[in-house]
């Protein structure tokens, strides 16, 4: 059904993000106004995959883990599925690949970047407490090699950019993005 794929720097907040989405994803498809074929939401990260912090480290890991997630991708896209894809996706022929994946399977799309600024996201990686820290040059050397989403491209379109300062996602924006035309008007009877 449709593809969210998730973007931004290490420790910038995209898993808070990306829970944020599943959560309004799954409200709207519970509203009795949703008129759509039955969804679930799902989401494919490094951590349901067991990929370790550490594989972004070494070149050839981080390839290895890149090709599990594609493989995983390519297993949990579905008709019946909304599949979000939390992780850096800072490769912008890794987003193309992805794109093109989804698209062979007519799936809707959209590109959701999750901004902070450089010293933020050092600053997260140091406090954070669920284990997950990047080690502190591995950090400094994504943030030099990230390759940011654009709307520009087909790929990474439509783009939605939610910077570090709003509280929430536009849930309208990434709705109308992986369901256009599956919601009752509001004044329309029942
Ligand atoms: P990522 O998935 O990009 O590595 P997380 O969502 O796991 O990032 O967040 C990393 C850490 O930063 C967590 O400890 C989280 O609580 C914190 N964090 C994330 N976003 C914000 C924010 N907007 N304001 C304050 N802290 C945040
Ligand atoms: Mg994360």
């Amino acid at each position: 059904m449709a593809l969210v794929t998730i973007s931004g720097y290490p420790s910038s907040g995209k898993t808070r993000r990306a829970e944020q989405i599943r959560n309004h994803l799954e409200t709207r498809l519970q509203d009795s106004a949703y008129i759509g074929p039955k969804l679930k939401v799902a989401v494919l990260s490094d951590d349901s995959l067991n990929i370790d912090r550490g594989a972004y480290n070494d070149g050839r890991a981080e390839k290895l883990a890149r090709g599990a997630l594609f493989t995983a991708l390519q297993r949990q896209m579905g008709a019946d599925t909304i599949l979000i894809v939390d992780s850096l996706n800072y490769i912008k022929g890794f987003r193309y690949q992805m794109y093109c994946a989804a698209r062979e399977s007519r799936l809707r799309v959209c590109t959701v970047y999750v901004l902070a600024t450089p010293e933020l996201c050092r600053e997260w990686n140091t406090v954070r407490e669920d284990g997950r820290a990047y080690l502190p040059e591995t950090l400094d050397s994504l943030l030099l090699r990230f390759e940011e989403p654009s709307s520009m491209v087909r790929w990474d379109s439509p783009l939605i950019t939610v910077p570090w300062t709003d509280e929430d996602v536009p849930a309208d924006d990434i709705w109308k993005a992986v369901t256009e035309g599956n919601v009752k008007p509001p004044n329309a009877g029942t």
